[in-house]
C-alpha cells in the first residue's frame, strides 16, 4: 500500500474540526484495507508505531530531522534552520522544501507503508554509538521517495508529535461504521477498553468481524482500562442511589496500580498506563511472592507510609515517580498497597464477576502483609452507618470513600465512569464541589512580580462528545514562585504557533498549548458565563459554564493524560447538583 494515500486520509482529516466528518473520511479510507495495514495506519494516526502502553516510542531530536531534509532537498542547513524557527513544525519545513525540490530524482521509487513502518522502527531501537547518523541516513531515505504530503506527516511522526485531530473514540466509530453495524459499537469500544489496543482491535475486526471481536478477551500483559466512579453531593444521595445498601471502602489517596502478576514477574501501569514498574520494585517484588495461584491482574493504591504505617499525603508517592535513585527512594519513602480489584486469575477473566465474588477472589489470592492489604470495606445499610464509616476513613487520613454497588450488575467496567461505583469526598463538605483537573491550553503574560513569565493559565476540560477541549476558566491563583518559575519547562515544549484545532476558545491567550499538561483545580462554584465554551448552547445560547475562583491545588496529574481530564459532561453534571443544591 502507498504511503501517499494514507498522507492523503491525514491532511483530510486535519482539514476539518468536526468529528462525524473525521469519521466519515477515517471510514471510507478503512474500506478493503489489509488487515495488518489497516493496524499499522491506525497506530501512525496516532504518530504512533504500536499500542499506547508499549515503552518505545518515537522521538527524533527536531534538529537531526532538519538534517535530513538540508539533505534530501538540497538546500543549505542554515536556511533549512531559519525555517523551522520560524514555522515551528518540522513538517511544514519538509513539505515546503520537498514541494520547491525542481523534479524528484531518478532514483526515487514510490513509498510504501511497509517501508515507512520498518524505516520508523529502525530509527526508533537505533541506540548506542553513531545512532544519530543512522537515524538520519534512515529518514533521509524515505524523504528521498516522498512527496510533499508524505513528508509532512513523516517528519511529525518521528518527532512523536503527530496530531491529526482523531481521537480514539472517531477511530471506533470509524471501525463500527466501515466493518459492522451500529448496535456493535459497544462491543467493539469494549475490546479498545479490555486490550487498550486500537491497532490490534482495528485488524481484529477488518480479519474475522465481530466474530474475532467476541474472542478478544482480558488477557495478562495488555493492560485494561480503568473503571472509575461518579460522583454525588452528599452521602444520603450516595445511600438512595444505591438502593439503601451497598459497600464502602476506604478512598485512599495515591497512586492507582494496575498490576500484572505471575510467579516470577510484575508489571505496574498507571492509569494513564505508563509503565512503573521501575518505580515500585518492592511492591512487585511482594506481590509476586504473595500471590497464591500462578498469574492474576489486580488494582489497588499505592501510598506512602511511615514506618509505623500510617498513611502519608499523595505527595509522598508521586515522589518516588521522579526519583532516579530507586534504592535509596525505597528506603526513604516505603509504600504499601491497598488492592481493591482484580480483573483476572489464572487463565479467567473475572471482569463479568459480580464486585462481591470479586473483592472475596481477590482476598483469597493474596498473602497479606505489612506492604500488601486489601481496602478496609464495610457492608453499609443506613445513611447514619455511611457518615460513621466516611468519619473513621477520613480519621485514617483516607480523602473520602468508594460506594461500590452489589447488585448481580456490578461487573468490572473496563473504560466507564458510571454508578456502579460512587465516590464521596470530604471536599464536597467543604466546597460544594469537587476538584477539577483541567488541561492547559494557553498562557497569559503576567505584570508586576510576575512580569515576564506565566502569570496565568487557560485552562480548558474535554468534551467526550465532540473530542473538543473547551475553556473553563482563567487560572492565576495556586501557584507559588517554584511553579510559577518552572512553568516554561512543564509547558513550552507543547506550545503551539496558532490555536490547536482541538481547542474551542473565546479567549485569545499570548501563548496557545497544544492539550497535553492536566492540573488539579478547585473552585468556589460552577456558574454560566458568556466568555467559556464548555457546555456552551446547553443551558442558553452564546453562553457555557465556568469555574468561579479557580485555584490550583499544587498537583500536576501527569497521572492523566488530556482525554482523562474532568470531562465537559461531569462539569455541566456538578453544575446541575449544585444548582439542586441552592
Ligand atoms: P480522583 O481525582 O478523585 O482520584 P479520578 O478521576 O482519578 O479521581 P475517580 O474515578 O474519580 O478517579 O476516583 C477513583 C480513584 O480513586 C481511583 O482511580 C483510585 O485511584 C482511587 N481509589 C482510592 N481508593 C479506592 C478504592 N477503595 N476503590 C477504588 N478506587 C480507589
Amino acid at each position: 500500500m502507498l504511503f501517499s494515500k494514507i498522507a492523503d486520509t491525514f491532511a483530510a482529516l486535519e482539514s476539518t474540526s468536526s468529528r462525524l466528518e473525521m469519521t466519515d473520511i477515517l471510514a471510507r479510507s478503512f474500506e478493503g484495507m489489509d488487515p495488518s495495514d489497516l493496524r499499522n495506519t491506525i497506530y501512525l494516526s496516532q504518530g504512533l508505531l504500536h499500542p499506547d502502553f508499549y515503552p518505545e516510542k518515537l522521538g527524533m531530536a527536531d534538529r537531526l530531522i532538519l538534517q535530513s531534509i538540508a539533505t534530501t532537498s538540497g538546500n543549505p542547513a542554515d536556511k533549512v534552520e531559519k525555517m523551522w524557527i520560524k514555522e515551528g513544525d518540522t513538517g511544514t519545513v519538509a513539505e515546503q522544501l520537498i514541494a520547491n525540490k525542481k523534479q524528484m530524482s531518478l532514483f526515487s521509487e514510490p513509498l510504501t507503508l511497509d517501508a515507512v513502518v520498518s524505516g520508523l522502527r529502525s530509527i526508533e531501537t537505533s541506540e548506542g554509538k553513531d545512532s544519530q547518523n543512522r537515524k538520519i541516513k534512515i529518514l533521509t531515505s524515505m524523504l528521498h521517495d516522498a512527496g510533499p504530503l508524505e513528508a509532512r506527516y513523516l517528519c511529525r511522526i518521528v518527532t512523536g508529535r503527530m496530531r491529526v485531530g482523531a481521537s480514539s473514540m472517531t477511530i471506533l466509530d470509524a471501525l463500527a461504521q466501515c466493518y459492522a453495524e451500529k448496535e456493535n459499537r459497544p462491543e467493539i469500544e469494549r475490546a479498545f477498553n479490555i486490550t487498550c489496543d486500537l491497532g490490534l482491535v482495528g485488524e481484529t475486526l477488518a480479519r474475522d468481524g465481530m466474530e474475532g471481536i467476541r474472542r478478544i478477551k482480558v488477557e495478562r500483559g495488555n493492560p485494561i482500562k480503568v473503571m472509575l466512579a461518579e460522583r454525588l453531593p452528599s452521602l444520603a444521595e450516595v445511600m438512595e442511589r444505591m438502593g439503601g445498601r451497598c459497600a464502602m471502602e476506604y478512598k485512599y489517596d495515591g497512586m492507582r496500580a494496575q498490576i500484572h502478576i505471575t510467579k516470577d514477574s510484575a508489571r505496574i501501569y498507571s492509569r494513564r498506563l505508563e509503565n512503573l514498574t521501575d518505580n515500585f520494585p518492592d511492591i512487585c517484588e511482594r506481590l509476586m511472592r504473595n500471590l497464591k495461584g500462578k498469574e492474576a491482574i489486580i488494582e489497588g493504591e499505592c501510598v506512602a507510609v511511615d514506618r509505623d504505617g500510617t498513611i502519608l499525603p499523595f505527595q509522598n508517592v508521586t515522589h518516588r515517580r521522579r526519583k532516579h535513585d530507586m534504592e535509596s527512594a525505597v528506603n526513604e519513602v516505603p509504600v504499601r498497597i491497598f488492592m481493591f480489584d482484580i480483573l483476572y486469575l489464572d487463565g479467567k477473566d473475572l471482569t463479568y464477576e459480580p464486585y462481591p465474588e470479586r473483592r472475596r477472589i481477590l482476598s483469597e489470592s493474596f498473602e497479606m502483609d505489612d506492604m500488601v492489604g486489601m481496602t478496609v470495606m464495610e457492608t453499609i445499610e443506613s445513611v447514619e452507618q455511611a457518615e460513621d464509616f466516611f468519619d473513621r476513613a477520613i480519621s485514617s487520613r483516607c480523602e473520602g470513600v468508594m460506594a461500590k454497588s452489589l447488585s448481580d450488575e456490578s461487573i468490572y467496567r473496563a473504560g466507564s465512569r458510571g454508578f456502579l461505583w460512587i465516590k464521596y469526598k470530604k471536599d464536597y463538605h467543604e466546597t460544594l464541589t469537587d476538584s477539577f483537573d483541567l488541561v492547559v491550553v494557553g498562557a497569559f503574560y503576567g505584570m508586576g512580580k510576575r512580569a515576564g513569565k506565566y502569570g496565568a493559565l487557560l485552562m480548558a476540560s474535554f468534551d467526550q462528545e465532540t473530542g473538543q477541549y473547551c475553556t473553563v476558566c482563567k487560572l492565576g491563583t495556586g501557584f507559588d514562585d517554584a511553579f510559577l518559575d518552572g512553568m516554561p519547562a512543564l509547558l513550552d515544549e507543547y506550545k503551539s504557533e496558532n490555536q490547536p484545532r482541538s481547542v474551542s476558545a473565546k479567549m485569545v491567550p499570548d501563548v496557545w498549548f497544544e492539550p497535553t499538561v492536566v492540573l488539579e483545580v478547585v473552585g468556589a462554584e460552577i456558574s454560566q458565563s458568556p466568555i467559556h465554551t464548555a457546555a456552551e448552547g446547553w443551558i442558553k445560547e452564546d453562553t457555557g459554564i465556568g469555574i468561579r475562583f479557580p485555584r490550583f491545588t499544587g498537583r500536576v496529574r501527569d497521572d492523566k493524560g488530556p482525554e482523562m481530564s474532568t470531562s465537559v459532561q461531569e462539569i455541566y453534571e456538578m453544575y446541575e447538583m449544585q444548582s439542586s443544591d441552592s
